[in-house]
């Protein structure tokens, strides 16, 4: 995806105030910044959940706008910090409907496809279960499972271990690893340093609607040029 002068406001807010952005292939970005910067309106204007006021983003050439919000969502998948299940389906059903729905498959070849991803994300034989009878990892690999089963083009992350108990973290984040690994293009926005620093192909750190600075987890983590960024990490690190 390449993302050309994103400008975007809510009212008289301008909340992002000229984003440039490569997103490469098979690449993961993480983009981490302080609460308010606008890491979320990036990412849900990159799946259209908000309109942006000016610029361009590409997928694969083609801009965002020309297409219809349903194709967009199914190439560039999303998941939340609150996973954002259908309560009263189970699993395989919250996997399965957007399959049957969106990309119009028979049910037959959707529940395989629903089973054979939730395989993936290790939640084989939990098919049945309502995401109430699930712990919050286990959600949120379900929702992860969900993007996934689109095949889409990118997946877009925002802030998915935020809400889950501190012994349920490293699972899921040890499978978004294993998703960056095998070339899934992923946009990650993440409190989490170490799997930043880790992972991601390039970070991106984002202050007051603006990339204040982006390159590498080394270059930045090792070099940070701006004081904005210093002070930040000596808040989170
Ligand atoms: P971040 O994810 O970095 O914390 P957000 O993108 O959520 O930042 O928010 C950026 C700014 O936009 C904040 O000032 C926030 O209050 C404001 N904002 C976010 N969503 C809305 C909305 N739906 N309506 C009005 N203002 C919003
Ligand atoms: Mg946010």
């Amino acid at each position: 995806m390449s993302v050309r002068g994103l400008r975007l406001s809510y009212g008289h807010l301008e909340v992002l105030r000229g984003i440039d952005l490569e997103i490469p292939e098979g690449s993961v970005t993480c983009i981490i910044g302080p609460s308010g910067s606008g890491k979320s309106t990036l990412l849900r204007s990159l799946n259209r959940l908000v309109e942006m006021n000016s610029g361009h983003a590409l997928l694969d050439g083609t801009d965002i706008r020309s297409m219809k919000p349903e194709t967009l969502r199914a190439r560039v998948g999303m998941v939340f910090q609150h996973f954002n299940l259908f309560p009263d389906h189970t699993a395989r059903e919250n996997i399965l409907l957007s399959l049957t729905k969106i990309k119009g498959l028979a049910r037959a070849e959707a529940r395989a496809i629903a089973d054979a991803r939730l395989a993936e994300v290790g939640l084989q034989g939990r098919g049945d279960h309502r995401p109430s009878s699930l712990s919050g990892g286990q959600q949120q690999r379900v929702a992860i499972a969900r993007a996934l089963a689109m095949d889409p083009e990118v997946v877009l992350f925002d802030e998915v271990t935020s809400a889950l108990d501190p012994e349920l973290v490293k699972g899921v984040l040890n499978l978004m690893a294993d998703l960056g690994r095998r070339g899934m293009t992923m946009v990650v926005v993440t409190h989490e340093m170490g799997f930043a620093r880790q992972v991601a192909d390039q970070i991106v750190f984002m202050d007051e609607g603006k990339i204040v600075e982006s390159g590498t987890p080394d270059a930045l983590f090792d070099n940070p040029r701006t004081d904005r960024l210093k002070k930040f990490f000596a808040e989170v690190l």
